[in-house]
């Protein structure tokens, strides 16, 4: 098993200093990502599962086991497309465009891969396998998070 003959897990995070968007590829040279902004170094951590079968397990940045799998999908395309069968509606027959937005974004969503995102500190991950255990976004879950306010970064505990 050779693990350079895979394609890594790419790993979208915000800096921990600037909270600007860091990229970082994992498992990679050093596991740790340097901001291009503010120079600070944000540590990620490779799991087992995530080493061996590239399965995320829980979020390589803050360590959460809460994370929820989307579609890696531009909202805002999905609505223009909408948008404009909406527009179209009266000048087709039947309104068919609007079925035929509907089919494209339909589509769209088949085709397009999903990515992981982390409910505490929204990292979204992406190019991993799918994990059984995570489910699609849960506004509950989400709610949790919120209120316990983890924007300030979890704390080092251990
Ligand atoms: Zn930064
Ligand atoms: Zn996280």
């Amino acid at each position: 098993m050779r693990l350079e003959d895979r394609p890594a897990i790419e790993v979208q995070l915000a800096c921990s200093g600037c909270r600007g968007e860091v990229a970082l590829a994992l498992p990679g040279a050093g596991e740790a990502a340097r901001c291009g902004r503010c120079g600070r170094e944000t540590r990620a951590r490779v799991t087992e599962a995530m080493r061996e079968r590239r399965v995320v397990d829980e979020c390589p940045v803050c360590g959460c086991e809460d994370l929820y799998v989307q579609k890696d999908f531009n909202r805002k395309i999905g609505l223009a497309i909408v948008v404009a069968g909406a527009a179209l509606a009266p000048f087709t027959p039947y309104y068919s465009s609007l079925f035929a937005a509907a089919a494209i974004d339909f589509l769209l969503y088949l085709v397009l891969p999903s990515c992981t995102v982390c409910y505490s500190c929204k990292s979204v991950i992406r190019g991993n396998e799918k994990n059984p255990a995570h489910a699609a976004f849960d506004i509950h879950v989400h709610e949790r998070y919120r209120r316990t306010g983890s924007e300030g970064g979890p704390s080092d505990a251990g």
